[in-house]
């Protein structure tokens, strides 16, 4: 009989050769065929699963060995310490991105403050902010109407009420006069012939959500150029980039008269996000048309 120690020690062999973390993917699939956390599988190593449990993680370690990404296989993934649901019409949240949240956390924002998620996906960076800060109010924006039924569906479960979706193609859908103390997004950054595209988790996920035009900045750009309208004077933007893409994506939010331009790195070291201030009086970009 297998043990969930035999289970794990075969199914990580198995793995090796397509995952990053062989050990940790088996677990990740153990425990949810189980309907336990991983740290069940720790506590029981003994524990003999049943016939339907143990055809279930097969089936899983199969389907990832043809490339299938984890969180597609259990439809969830944790962001944030929120276990999120997650769909290939969503992005699959990255740890990189649990930069952003820190960044915006440490912004001096008021206790009411205004924020919006630009391209929300499953809601991750939404729900994220919404759950550390109860008194901000979040709007996280999609064009994909099955994205946002996901960031909904994620808002209910973890019980989240100060925060909205709407359909929205980045600011078009927004009211004219609607301003907020921050945006925060992680567009699609990835450009068009990026090898990348064409490996791992990228494979299975939206391109719209990924691939943005011949140098990945098209969205960027267009965020950059518009935010200004609908943040308040001092208003704060960051975004998420690729790690070659700092000096043009800040050079892009100096130009539309943001200040305090800053790039942050991750924690291996990568340029992963910039961001600015509003220009302070009014919300047109100094440098931009006069109009
Ligand atoms: N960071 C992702 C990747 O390259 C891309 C996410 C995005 O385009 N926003 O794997």
């Amino acid at each position: 009989m297998s043990s969930v120690r035999g289970l794990l020690e075969h199914a990580a062999r198995r793995l090796t050769p397509a995952a990053d973390e062989p050990l940790l993917e088996a677990q990740v699939l153990l425990a949810h065929c189980l309907g336990r956390d991983r740290s069940w599988l720790y506590a029981w190593p003994e524990h003999i699963p049943n016939a339907t449990q143990i055809a279930c993680f097969a089936h899983l370690v199969d389907e990832r060995l043809r490339g299938r990404p984890v969180a597609h296989l259990t439809g969830e993934r944790e962001f944030w310490s929120l276990r999120l649901l997650i769909s290939p019409d969503t992005l699959i949240p990255r740890p990189e991105t649990e930069h952003l949240i820190e960044t915006a956390l440490a912004l001096e924002l008021p206790d009411d403050a205004r924020v919006l998620d630009l391209g929300t996906g499953s809601g991750a960076i939404a729900l994220a902010l919404a759950s550390a800060r109860r008194t901000w109010r979040l709007t996280g924006l999609d064009r994909s109407a099955a994205a946002l039924a996901v960031a909904r569906e994620n808002a209910r479960r973890l019980a989240l009420h100060n925060v909205d979706f709407l359909a929205s193609d980045w600011f078009e859908a927004l009211p004219e006069q609607s301003r907020f103390d921050l945006i925060v997004a992680n567009p699609p950054y990835v450009a068009l012939d990026d090898p990348h595209l064409t490996r791992g988790d990228l494979r299975f996920e939206p391109r719209a959500a990924l691939v943005s035009g011949p140098d990945g900045l098209d969205a960027i750009r267009h965020i950059a150029a518009n935010a200004a309208t609908h943040l308040v004077p001092g208003g704060w933007l960051w975004l998420e980039h690729g790690s070659d893409q700092g000096g043009r994506v800040g050079a892009m939010l100096r130009q539309h008269g943001f200040d305090q331009v800053e790039l942050r790195h991750d924690l291996a070291g990568r340029e992963r996000a910039s961001g600015g201030r509003s220009p302070r009086r009014g919300g047109q970009a100094q440098s931009g048309n006069p109009t």
